[in-house]
């Protein structure tokens, strides 16, 4: 194609650009070279878009370069790699428009391409074969299932538009875990994500600087490592599982004997066994945890040592003074 024709297309192309798409698409260069475009559908769902024209064009395909500050390089490779297909498709015809076109609609229609990367990490890192991780474009959520054997917490994670700035929302469906267990699990992953984009509130740690991270990798690891780990968890107390072997017989009752507590630590007790291991010495330096010997604290529980202690101790006297009369009875 000669110059003049290319720059008729060009010119027309351009004006067809900024009247379909002017919302989206900032042209940054736009020469006989190549051709430049900025599209940005939010602050991370943005690209710059580089078409070039080959010698024989438009007999041959434009070469598409996509970079980004903020999308994946996998996603970009991908993306352009189905653009050059698109160009090779319409060989003969003019393909700036079209691929520009492509872009956009991709840009839009995937919210979710702004975590991509987290995505892929999320498959190969953390999930296991009975896991599931649905993508759900249109809500610009993922929808995630993390299994182990009878148990399951089925959660939604919202990609919110200013994603990785703002933190993911996370939303339960479904679960058959104990209400402690699941208002546990919510409120650790918003932790989470709210320590991913706010700086810490302790001064010292505060004053390293801060950098925004996305949030949902970490707070999906978090779910996925809980359910695997929490339901094959021994009791502290008594060495067997925690929870029951079949979710229909989970307790959640707080006050029944066999309600699971976890504590700050993470490992977990029965309740009759936690109040039993708490009301049995020694009690030198506050109970810690068999596990990892981290002291207890429990909400369940305040009662502090000392108390215990001379509670312990009175029961102790009372069983000798009670000892020691015994022959009286006999
Ligand atoms: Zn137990
Ligand atoms: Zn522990």
């Amino acid at each position: 194609m000669g110059n003049l024709e290319l720059q008729k297309e060009l010119d027309e192309y351009k004006n067809k650009l900024q009247a379909k798409v002017p919302r989206i698409t900032k042209v940054m260069t736009w020469s006989q070279e190549y051709v430049k475009v900025e599209i940005s559908i939010t602050k991370f769902r943005t690209l710059i878009m580089t078409l070039r024209f080959p010698d024989r064009y438009p007999e041959t395909n434009l070469l598409v370069e996509l970079t980004s500050k903020t999308l994946g390089h996998n996603l970009l490779f991908g993306l352009s790699a189905q653009c050059e297909d698109e160009c090779k498709r319409s060989i003969g015809e003019v393909q700036i428009l079209r691929v520009i076109q492509k872009v956009s609609k991709f840009l839009e229609e995937k919210p979710l391409c702004c975590c991509a990367e987290e995505i892929s990490n999320i498959k190969r890192e953390i999930l296991k074969s009975d896991d599931a991780i649905v993508l759900k474009q249109k809500q610009s959520s993922v929808n995630l299932i993390a299994r182990q054997g009878k148990y399951y917490y089925d959660a939604m994670f919202c990609v919110p538009d200013d994603y990785p700035e703002a933190p993911i929302r996370n939303d339960l469906n479904a679960t058959n875990f104990s209400t402690a267990f699941q208002k546990y699990f919510q409120a650790q992953m918003t932790e989470i994500a709210r320590q991913c984009v706010e700086p810490p509130l302790n001064k010292k740690k505060a004053s390293h600087t801060f950098e925004k991270r996305p949030s949902l990798f970490p707070a999906v690891k978090f779910l996925v490592e809980s359910v695997h780990r929490y339901v094959n968890e021994v009791c502290c107390g008594c060495n067997n599982k925690g929870f029951p072997e079949d979710p229909v017989n989970v307790i959640d009752e707080s006050s029944n004997r066999y309600h699971v507590e976890r504590l700050y630590c993470g490992h977990i007790f029965h309740l009759k066994c936690l109040v039993k291991y708490m009301k049995t010495p020694p009690f030198q330096g506050g109970k810690k945890c068999p596990s990892c010997g981290e002291r207890i604290f429990h909400e369940k529980y305040k009662v502090p040592p000392e108390l215990e202690e001379a509670r312990w101790a009175h029961k102790q006297a009372r069983q000798r003074e009670l000892d020691e009369v015994t022959d009286f009875f006999s």
